[in-house]
């Protein structure tokens, strides 16, 4: 079925999703029944023969959009040949990238630039660490290895925070962020089949995006870190055992050490482990909207609501995705709801999912009076880890520090980065003081010591185990998919949680199989039993727990 194009109120087909040149060589507009939002395509040369084929023909260059608050836009968009390989264009938006960028590049006029705040790198001098990437995980490394005492540059786009993120409000406490959570919800609910929520007796927080680049942003700034807006293109060694940071416009920054925190499309810059699972997607579109008839509660954050408000059998596609409602009621009419495909082997376009949004909220009777922002949310999940074998480091999601189960990976980066900055500074400290950086060898031993910080042996027993847990959602319909949170919510609430939170070690993980197991219906632990033999990702957890 050919694209269309259309200005009232349709997205133009793209599962296919990109236009034909010979349909217009021009302009392409995108309106949607919001109009909320307005994007237009310059300068196409595709080819959208097949889904397959469509993504090695891209090679249409500039998104302009304009959203409802009046901001305009205008972006380059990838091509094909800008990632390193099949693997690394999935993860950077693949079938979605356009909507992946539009999301990325959303006018934040709040938020500052860091070029404005941070003195600019220099270049004469080595750094002892470069940090490439300036988004949370990125920010926080190199703040707190700055306060260690580290020369660090930072090196990434000067571009603001603009995803919304939600925490449990304890985590983020914890980490001394609780000024930067702008709506806190008493606590969180579930629906699965029935009107009955199950009340997870948590608070939950949505952070203040512009609140949490500044306090990232005020971090660096204190403990002295310089930075320069560029794109990092490639991390080469040098003579000595440095590395140099090419950037850009022919910049080339030495370093000590280089940590990549470039987001879970990094594959240009650093290696990753061949054979691993294949990456999962989780996808999600929001709005947040002024409504007539919100039926939630104020107090309460829905983290996910399964019921079925169409009482009609999925067909096709939309068979294929079972989704949930995740909704934030912030006034008795502005709410932020969005429809979420948990994971899927491949992304669920977001054009179904708002879709599925829409007519979800007209069956519940919600109103749509004025949409405030859409959001499209694209996290790559599962997937392998990087290569302990390399000597650039990473962190954040380039690192794989993303939940497989969840998407979950902001209150890791942040939680874990003072940790992280340590062990880059005592290594560099020690062979600075021992005067040995100059052969290789060496820093090929740095290297593997701060990735055992990062990934040693009990990290990846949970993350086996993770995936596996990746893996069964990936199976289930949505009848199956109700039937295990069913069981989960009755779980333990410290296992629940610390399954929700990445804090079980992998022997409590084994407790929480077992109790999942005991506690679950037949037909779930049939499907479980299954799963653990045939799944490959169930051999490869048992192997993991056996390796010391
Ligand atoms: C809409 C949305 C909502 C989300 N909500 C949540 C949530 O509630 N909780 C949660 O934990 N996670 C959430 N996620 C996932 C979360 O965004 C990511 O896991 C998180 O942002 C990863 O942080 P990061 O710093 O590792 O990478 P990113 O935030 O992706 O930052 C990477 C940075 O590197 C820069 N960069 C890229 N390439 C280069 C290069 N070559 N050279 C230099 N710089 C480069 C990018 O411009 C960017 O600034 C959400 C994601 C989306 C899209």
């Amino acid at each position: 079925m050919p694209p269309r194009i259309s200005t009232s109120g349709e997205y133009f087909n793209c599962s296919n999703h990109y236009p034909k040149e010979e349909e217009s060589p021009n302009r392409f507009m995108r309106t949607t029944p919001s109009n909320s939002y307005t994007t237009s395509i310059t300068s196409t040369t595709i080819n959208t023969d097949t889904y397959g084929s469509c993504i090695s023909k891209i090679s249409f260059k500039v998104l302009c959009g304009s959203t409802s608050a009046g901001s305009d836009s205008c972006v380059a968009l990838p091509v094909k040949e800008d990632f390193a390989d099949e693997e690394d264009y999935i993860k950077a938006g693949g079938s979605e990238l356009l909507f992946v960028q539009m999301q990325q590049n959303k006018h934040m006029d709040q938020q500052s630039k860091f070029s404005d705040k941070l003195p600019r790198i220099l270049g004469d001098d080595i750094l002892d660490l470069v940090v490439i990437g300036c988004g949370p995980a990125g920010l926080a490394l190199a703040a707190e290895s700055a306060k260690l005492g580290l020369n660090v540059g930072l090196i990434g786009p000067d571009l603001p925070f603009t995803n919304n993120y939600g925490v449990w409000e304890d985590e983020f406490k914890d980490l001394g962020l609780e000024r930067c959570i702008e709506h806190v919800w008493r606590d969180t609910i579930v629906y699965l089949d029935d009107d009955d929520p199950i009340f997870i007796g948590r608070a939950y927080g949505r952070v203040s995006r512009h609140l949490l680049h500044e306090e990232l942003l005020k971090r660096c700034v204190e403990s002295g870190v310089s930075y320069l807006s560029a794109k990092v293109e490639n991390i080469v060694e040098a003579s000595g055992g440095h590395r140099l940071v090419e950037c850009e416009g022919n910049i080339v920054i030495p370093c000590r050490l280089a940590t990549v925190a470039s987001g879970a499309a990094s594959g240009k810059l650093l290696q990753y482990e061949v054979g691993g699972p294949r990456v999962s997607v989780q996808t999600a579109y929001g709005v947040e909207v002024e409504v007539e008839n919100n039926p939630y509660n104020l107090d309460l954050m829905v983290f996910m609501d399964y019921r079925d408000y169409i009482k009609r059998k999925a067909q096709g596609l939309e068979a294929q995705y079972p989704t949930f409602l995740y909704a934030m009621p912030m006034s008795p009419t502005r709410v932020f709801f969005e429809e979420t495909c948990l994971a899927s082997k491949d992304a669920m376009p977001f054009e179904l999912l708002r879709d599925k949004l829409m007519t979800r909220l007209e069956t519940m009777g919600v109103r749509i009076i004025k949409t405030y922002e859409e959001e499209w949310s694209y996290i790559p999940v599962g997937g392998s880890l990087p290569s302990t074998e390399q000597k650039n480091l990473a962190f954040g999601a380039a690192a794989s520090m993303v939940h497989p189960a969840t998407g979950y990976s902001v209150v890791r980066s942040l939680s874990e980065a003072p940790n992280y900055a340590s062990a880059i500074a005592n290594i560099l400290k020690q062979r600075r003081d021992q005067n040995m950086l100059v052969t290789t060898g060496i820093t090929e031993n740095i290297s593997i010591q701060a990735w055992n910080t990062l990934w040693p042996q009990e990290r990846k027993r949970q993350r086996a185990f993770f995936l596996f847990g990746l893996a069964l959602i990936l199976q289930l319909d949505i009848e199956g998919i109700r039937t295990f949170f069913h069981t989960f919510f009755r779980l333990p609430t410290w296992m629940s949680q610390g399954f929700l939170g990445s804090t079980l070690s992998s022997a409590d993980l084994v407790l929480f199989a077992f109790y999942m197991f005991v506690i679950a219906p037949n037909d779930l632990r049939k499907s479980l039993i299954k799963h653990l033999i045939s799944d490959p990702t169930g051999a490869i957890m048992v192997r993991t727990y056996l390796t010391i």
